[in-house]
């Protein structure tokens, strides 16, 4: 009898600690995707500057009302610069006083979200898709109506007029 309680016993820690294994794995889910670009840090220095490997590659931020977009309202589209997709429009960009370009939305499927609790607070990061490159956070206190506000590095951009 004594056996099968331990057995019992060993089964349940077992189980628990799949479990626990699974959750650990969720919570680092997005760690585990693969993007389309993949570039040694090596290569991602050659092709940027250091503020935007900070930014892109070691999701650094740079300073408020100091980024060539944050007041940019031509019409056009704004891509990463880490790989060239098209992240945002300038039809979804607005006034915002926090002091980085601020967007409604992306471009549907060019943002992976992933949640980040850096800094002591629970934000949602947010990451192109195809390079893996941060690009800011998104909040849920924007002023139109989708209620969101892509809070996004100017460096980790690039705008492509209409034009062109
Ligand atoms: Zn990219």
């Amino acid at each position: 009898m004594k056996k099968f309680i331990v057995l019992g016993i060993i089964f349940f820690m077992n189980t628990f600690f799949i479990n626990c294994q699974t959750f650990n794995t969720n919570q680092n889910n997005n760690e585990k995707i693969e993007f389309k670009v993949k570039k040694s840090e090596k290569e991602w220095k050659e092709q940027l500057t250091p503020q935007e490997f900070d930014i892109l590659r070691n999701k650094g931020t740079e300073r408020p009302y100091t980024g060539a977009y944050n007041m940019h309202f031509e019409k056009g589209i704004y891509e990463c610069k880490g790989c060239g997709q098209a992240l945002f429009k300038s039809d979804n960009k607005f006034v915002s006083d926090c002091g980085w370009p601020s967007y409604e939305s992306a471009i549907p499927g060019a943002i992976v979200y992933k949640e980040d609790r850096s800094l002591g607070m629970v934000r949602t990061e947010i990451i192109c898709s195809n390079c893996g490159g941060h690009q800011g956070h998104v909040f849920d206190d924007g002023p139109t109506e989708t209620g969101k506000r892509y809070c996004v590095n100017s460096a980790s951009i690039n705008f492509i007029n209409n034009k062109k």
